[in-house]
């Protein structure tokens, strides 16, 4: 078949495991013992098998998240990789990104990866600082970072992806500006710069925390920008930050509303207008997972309302905006009949700005970027 006919599809897998978890973490994910990491996979294989080959789409982006991925056995991860290459078309030049922490990798596991494809490494730092690390609850230290970053480059990993956080408790904006500083040197290709946000039933949420005033965390975003720009970044969404043509393509992907497939457990999809996920139960998960019907959830089909909405908040996460010309390609309709109040309101106040065809949010809309998208839903 023409290649070109294909449609484009993202595949993201859920490795649900961590060594231990950390105390602000609310991710389906926990530590568990080599049995079940193996009797998961036995599962999640199952589902692979049982899914439709989606023979008239190309898979252009792999993503391996979690958890911590790179805690089950690798030969595990490439069993998979395996499978889905011998299921599904995968594109030559394919994306595939494995999710890994610092303290969980050495030399054959990184050399396994790359030789089943996996040509991206997204590494959770989170903190150069050990204090920081530790009042995190990571497992690991910067010294372990050091190690698993010059042993990845070493084997041969040419793109790869820092997590670090913002507003960590007792954090001060001129810790915060060290810290991009310490990562950014290293000159990895893309960094993703989230703030904590305490969520309900982490060990965070029951602790008195220092975190940094409102005022301090907003400097600290705005100048995040400006150092990363120093050392080459440029931003390319609200969290995102890369070297020149090396934006994480699978989450562009989901922001301009790529078809997904999610398999694993909890993982969310999105197939021709409808949205669901995998149940978040283990037990049913390894019990069902023959039989994806049994498996999906919160199966939502998208009324032309709810996708408009989705095109424009996803879209305006990214610093490129929303395209006037993809929007009435899309849905037929032109942006202004259906946004012109909106629009016009955010212009007005300065929250959206408009140029060669584009809408996007401006840096002080960024800040207040949930109230402005919040006005997008029909
Ligand atoms: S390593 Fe990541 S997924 Fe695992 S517990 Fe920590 S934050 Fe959560």
């Amino acid at each position: 078949m023409e290649n070109r006919a294909k449609k484009p599809l993202e595949l993201y897998i859920h490795i649900p495991f961590c060594v231990k978890k950390c105390d602000y973490c609310d991710f389906l994910s926990g530590p568990a013992g080599k049995e079940r990491q193996m009797e998961y996979f036995r599962a999640l294989q199952r589902e692979i098998s049982a899914v439709s080959d989606f023979s008239d789409r190309e898979i252009t982006t792999v993503f391996i998240g979690g958890g911590t991925p790179s805690v089950p056995d690798p030969a595990l991860v490439g069993a998979v990789l395996d499978q889905i290459r011998n299921k599904f078309f995968m594109a030559p030049d394919a994306e595939i990104t494995i999710e890994a922490n610092p303290g969980t990798l050495y030399k054959e596991k990184l050399q396994e990866y790359l030789a089943h494809g996996i040509n991206r490494l997204s590494l959770g730092l989170q903190s150069p600082q050990n204090r920081e690390l530790k009042l995190l609850g990571r497992i690991h230290t910067w010294e372990d970072f050091l190690e698993s970053f010059s042993l990845a480059r070493e084997a041969g990993f040419s793109n790869i992806n820092i997590d670090l956080m913002s507003a960590i408790p007792e954090q001060t904006y001129e810790g915060w500006i060290h810290n991009l500083r310490t990562v950014a040197e290293l000159s990895p290709e893309h960094i993703s710069a989230y703030s904590l946000i305490v969520e309900e039933g982490t060990p965070f949420w029951e602790k008195d925390l220092k975190l940094p005033d409102e005022d301090t965390e907003y400097r600290m975003y705005e100048d995040t920008a400006a150092v990363l720009g120093e050392f080459g970044f440029h931003q390319y969404e609200i969290s995102n930050y890369a070297k020149k043509d090396l934006e994480c393509r699978h989450n562009k992907g989901y922001w301009q509303r790529t078809d997904y497939l999610g398999l694993g457990l909890g993982a969310s999809s999105l197939l021709d207008h409808v949205r669901f996920s995998n149940t978040d139960r283990m037990e049913d998960y390894i019990r069902n997972s023959a039989f994806p019907e049994k498996i999906r959830c919160n199966l939502e089909t998208l009324g032309e309302a709810d996708e408009m909405a989705e095109f424009m908040f996803l879209g305006l996460r990214m610093a490129e905006g929303v395209s006037f010309q993809a929007f009435e390609e899309y849905f037929g309709k032109n942006m202004e009949s259906i946004y012109g109040d909106v629009l016009k309101k955010h212009l007005s106040i300065g929250m959206l700005e408009k140029k060669d065809g584009k809408v996007f949010l401006t840096r002080k809309g960024i800040h207040v970027s949930n109230g402005v998208m919040a006005d997008f839903l029909l």
